[in-house]
């Protein structure tokens, strides 16, 4: 296929121009912008909130065990 942004002929299956970094499937920016980045940015806090909490949890244990061996 040719880059939409700069016209090189890159591959096919491509996702981005690998001179010029543009984007060559419509789906994935799309994806982006639309519900889907809601979604994703909820998800990664979620998962940010699911490792902290887990850190906390682990610090607290390895404290305990610190000061009760
Ligand atoms: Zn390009």
């Amino acid at each position: 296929m040719v880059c939409r942004q700069c016209g090189t002929e890159i591959a096919a299956k491509a996702i981005i121009c690998y001179k010029c970094g543009a984007a060559t499937a419509t789906p994935a920016p799309a994806r982006r912008v639309s519900p889907g980045r809601g979604a994703g940015a909820k998800a990664s806090a979620y998962n940010t909130w699911l490792i902290a909490a887990v850190i906390a949890i682990l610090a607290g244990a390895i404290w305990w065990w610190m000061r009760y061996r």
